[in-house]
């Protein structure tokens, strides 16, 4: 992509109305702009790191054996009536009538429809068990919208829904997405842990917000500090195999949310050298909430004995466009974002210093077509612009590679490579510097 031709409204200024860094951020790096109060367009680059999570997420949620759909965001109000909620759903439910005055709402969320889906088209048990989500846009007309992307009133949703015969299959598939959601996270180049959450009117142990640790957080945490260096599960795990080991691994060591946090349990499990108290952001949330659907309405499945009971369900949430503003609350600093590799939205910023120079041109041209062959998506700053607002640039929009091209370093058939992450500079051949990125690229690949 060439910056000349791009869509990149950078800006120096600190917005007014953003409190906190990643909100700050992503208005000053061009990624999203505020069209009415928590509602946001999605630019160029903020679409290409949106776009990067929600792979991630439907890659990790396939290789778990989840199947994807894709509902709409208008739902028939009589829908809700069915399960009760239409009434209960509060003031965050956007309501709308059509010409014909039928009454609608923009989904906040898919229990009900779902549930609708699955009963009509599944019927005995030899379907099950079954895992279904979708990424879609949801509406919540939240009473205070706010720091950007974490909280707004569109955002982008992962939902998932699993339905099992009985309560020993609805722990296997919450098991599941509890692995699923340890993998997805990580791969992404975060640390979101598992925590204790309050399970409503159906109890049990099943419930657990997956929560980013970040000072600028809506919710006080209190963690147990081994949780932060926990592995999580290679490639190869097995899904239908044993999880029990993989899930009391990340569930048995403290970390709870202020909501159900015990202090002297924390106290008495977690020695004071390991107490953290700190706050952080809700990236997911899962849940076993068993026949709270499939009972008022009437979602049966036949079993092997032939007799027809309510199915077991549970559904499973990620914010995937609150994601970027976690990532970017986990890595930045003064200068901008630190993307991480893989959500980065070009892996390879390449910036021409002396743009109109022959000879500066021509090796810019070559390496930009060279590491588009390779598969590396590369942003190409040829604009006629000074060094510094081109470093400044770079640096503000957090691309892991700055490939750096001028005059001096060319003549001696060098280039300067830069890491972001580090601040790391070195000149090298430029055969040297293809080879390093594309070596970076390949076991970021892996
Ligand atoms: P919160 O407690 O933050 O209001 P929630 O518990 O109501 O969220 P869920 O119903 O669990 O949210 O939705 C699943 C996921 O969707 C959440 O874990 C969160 O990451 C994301 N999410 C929820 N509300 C918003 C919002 N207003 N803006 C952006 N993402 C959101
Ligand atoms: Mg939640």
């Amino acid at each position: 992509m060439r910056l000349s031709r791009y869509l990149l409204p950078t800006s120096k200024d600190n917005p007014a109305e953003a409190q906190i860094a990643s909100h700050r951020l992503m208005l000053r790096a061009g990624l999203i702009r505020q069209e009415a109060a928590g509602i946001y367009a999605w630019l160029p680059l903020g679409l290409r790191v949106l776009r990067k999570v929600e792979a991630i997420v439907r890659d990790e949620l396939h290789r778990a054996g989840a199947v994807e759909l894709l509902m709409p965001t208008l739902q028939l109000a009589d829908l809700w009536r069915e399960s009760g909620r239409y009434d209960a759903y509060g003031p965050e439910m956007l309501r709308i009538r059509d010409r014909h005055e039928r009454e609608l709402l923009y989904g906040p969320t898919n229990e009900e429809m779902i549930h609708e889906i699955f009963r009509s088209t599944v019927r005995s048990y030899r379907d099950l068990p079954m895992n279904l989500f979708q990424v879609q846009w949801k509406f919540r007309d939240e009473q205070r919208p706010r720091f950007g992307v974490l909280r707004g009133r569109e955002f982008l949703m992962k939902d998932g829904y699993s339905f099992d015969l009985d309560e020993a299959g609805a722990r296997k598939s919450y098991q599941q997405m509890f692995v699923a959601y340890l993998r997805m996270f990580r791969r992404m180049g975060i640390t979101a842990i598992p925590m204790r959450a309050e399970t409503g009117p159906i109890g049990g142990d099943l419930s657990h917000e997956f929560i980013v640790l970040a000072e600028t957080g809506e919710s006080a945490v209190y963690v147990d500090r081994d949780m932060l260096s926990l592995d999580v599960p290679g490639d190869d795990i097995d899904y239908r195999g044993d999880l029990d080991a993989w899930v009391d691994a990340w569930s048995v060591p403290y970390a709870a949310t202020e909501d159900v946090h015990e202090a002297a349990r924390f106290e008495r499990e977690v020695p004071p050298e390991r107490r953290v108290r700190t706050r952080g952001i809700e990236v997911g949330q899962i849940f076993y909430y068993g026949a709270k659907y499939a009972t008022p309405m009437r979602v049966l499945v036949t079993g092997a004995d032939g007799i027809e009971r309510p199915i077991h369900g549970g559904c499973y949430g990620v914010g995937v466009s609150r994601l970027l503003g976690a990532i970017i609350e986990a890595g930045h600093d003064e200068r901008g974002i630190v993307w991480p590799d893989a959500v980065a939205p070009f892996q390879v910023g390449l910036v021409n210093l002396q743009q109109g120079d022959e000879q500066v041109d021509l090796a810019c041209e070559a390496l930009y077509k060279e590491l588009q062959r390779a598969g590396i998506d590369v942003l190409y700053d040829d604009r006629d612009e000074r060094a510094g607002g081109k470093f400044a640039t770079m640096d503000l929009i957090g691309l892991p590679w700055q490939l750096v091209v001028g005059p001096r370093d060319l003549k001696q058939g060098m280039v300067e490579l830069k890491r972001r992450a580090t601040g790391e500079r070195e000149t090298l051949l430029i055969d040297t510097a293809l080879a390093k990125l594309l070596k970076d690229a390949h076991r970021a690949s892996i």
